[in-house]
């Protein structure tokens, strides 16, 4: 078979059609009501116990800490008011040792000490009003005390705006006496112990925080429905009705937030979309990645979609296009007839053999390729991916299928983001009703549905965006007119500005 037919039968697996992007939202909505109801289900649609989202004009000066993984971030924001806010910022490298300690305590009070450090620092007034006069925390005016959100990305159970207790470590991290105890708690006491004016009053969610700051930044003052992040995982967190949760009444919780907004922010944890498979594409290439992954059967959503995975799905492609003897990718027969040392071959040694072995910002390379000959191509895939001279068919039918997974990617963030632009209710205002007559709607302020993402590969991939608007044209409960009235902005390292409009939130329940 020639190269470029291969290649056209591989790509050609990726497509995600019209009606499977309508099945798609259908049983998405479905997940999400069934998350909402019961614990346990598909979708965790966890409630974050944030009632509201800001519009701009929140103001305060606000702490917020991130432990993520590597590094420990703190930050103050002053937020003006204005949709604009000023960021100060440190990092430093949690040491290896604290990571997997005896103790809580250690890790603890290693980042209280770092945040001690930073009020030294950048909130000298703060710090001399405790050590000259106050000499203990009890002894702070509430107006001198930080409300701080704490951005904390393992898996807890929150059961309070500040209150979760860690399920279990991930990322390297290791300490047994952590798990099950309430980690807010934790650092309010090693906080407590160096009498720092410093208040824990949100646990955050980084995908809630997204929102939470698209929300605050966004242009006019409707306030963000969802908050998206398309990187190296996929999750979204929306706002949802209060009396759709039905699960939290179960839960014991709901009376608690009677009488406030009537909404709460949920967590959907939507990479675990339709682990169960009923609608999901599932090419051999998903199949044998999620084989052989650690967690096969979990997080299917995200495996098809999500920037640690797309350069994986593309490696298993094109190996078996190598291995296929009928189709010649990557062997001699299209090497460049003009210099007669080149053969075309894959490195023993280059990454495209390992599991893993290609990122899928080469995804994005490729696919917005427009050099002649695909030149780019060419070159990334012989100084990045040690395949010695490649061809310019070659490099198409690398394009051709790395395009396929992009779009299919794209395709499916869109069924997650109609799912709950319409599960919301969202486009059912009475500016529909001009839809209904085929005139021409006029989008503004009023009736425009925001929505924040976040992430490398919505950023950074080729048209993400326009194809995931050409799937939500394609859904009858959307359409053009309603694809018209969805704004999509990035809220880029939304994580800290996050994080303090969620302790502003915290602090207005208080
Ligand atoms: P995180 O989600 O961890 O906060 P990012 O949003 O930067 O961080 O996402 C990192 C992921 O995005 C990695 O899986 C990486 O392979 C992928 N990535 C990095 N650069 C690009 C790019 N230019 N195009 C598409 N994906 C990219």
């Amino acid at each position: 078979m020639a190269l470029a037919a291969g290649a056209e039968r591989v790509a050609a697996e990726f497509e995600y059609t019209k009606e499977d992007v309508n099945r798609g939202v259908q049983e998405f909505i479905r997940q999400m009501d069934e998350g909402l109801q019961k614990q346990g289900a598909t979708m965790s649609q966890i409630p974050t116990y944030v009632t509201a989202v800001p519009n701009g004009t929140e103001k305060g000066l606000y702490m917020a800490v991130d432990l993520g993984g590597t590094n420990f971030r703190v930050c103050s924001i002053q937020l003006h008011g204005n949709s604009t806010f000023s960021l100060t910022q440190s990092k430093v490298k949690i040491p290896q040792q604290l990571m997997v300690a005896k103790t809580s305590h250690e890790l603890f009070a290693f980042l209280a000490k770092q945040i001690e450090l930073f009020l030294k620092t950048h909130h000298n007034d703060h710090y001399v009003t405790h050590v000259e006069r106050r000499k203990s925390y009890v002894g702070f005016t509430e107006e001198q005390v930080f409300s701080l959100g704490f951005t904390f990305s393992f898996p807890v159970q929150q059961s309070g705006i500040n209150k979760g207790t860690l399920i279990r470590w991930t990322k390297g991290f290791d300490i047994h006496d952590t798990v099950g105890k309430d980690v807010c708690a934790l650092l309010q006491k090693e906080i407590d112990a160096l009498h720092l004016p410093v208040r824990v009053a949100a646990l955050v969610n980084d995908t809630v925080g997204t929102l939470m700051a698209r929300s605050y930044t966004s242009p006019g003052k409707t306030g963000t429905l969802l908050g998206a992040i398309f990187g190296t995982g996929t999750n979204g967190a929306y706002v949802e009705k209060l009396e759709r949760i039905t699960k939290l009444k179960k839960m014991g919780g709901v009376s608690a937030f009677e009488g406030e907004t009537g909404d709460m922010i949920i967590n959907t944890e939507w990479g675990s979309f339709d682990n169960k498979m009923s609608v999901l594409p599932n090419t051999p290439y998903d199949r044998a990645l999620d084989k052989e992954s650690n967690n096969p059967g979990i997080q299917m959503f995200e495996k098809r979609v999500s920037g640690m995975f797309l350069g994986e799905i593309l490696r298993r492609a094109l190996l078996t296009l190598v291995e296929d003897k009928s189709v010649p990718l990557f062997s001699d027969e299209h090497s460049n007839q003009n210099d007669f040392h080149s053969t075309t071959t894959i490195h023993e040694a280059s990454p495209l053999w390992r599991q893993w072995g290609l990122d899928t910002s080469f995804l994005s390379i490729t696919s917005g390729d427009n050099s002649a000959g695909l030149k780019v191509t060419r070159q990334t895939l012989e100084n990045d991916y040690e395949v010695s001279a490649p061809s310019a068919e070659d490099a198409e039918a690398v394009r051709l299928i790395a395009s396929a997974i992009g779009k299919r990617a794209a395709r499916l963030s869109a069924v997650a983001i109609a799912a709950v632009v319409i599960s919301t209710g969202k486009l059912e205002k009475p500016a529909d009703i001009a839809t209904s007559n085929n005139a021409s709607l006029e989008v503004n302020e009023d009736n425009i549905v925001d929505i924040g993402v976040d992430g490398s590969l919505v950023e950074f991939y080729p048209n993400f965006e326009d194809y995931i608007r050409e799937a939500l044209r394609e859904i009858p409960q959307i359409g053009p007119q309603g694809e018209k009235r969805i704004r999509i902005g990035i809220a880029k390292d939304g994580s800290g500005v996050g994080a303090a409009l969620i302790a502003l939130v915290a602090d207005q329940g208080r």
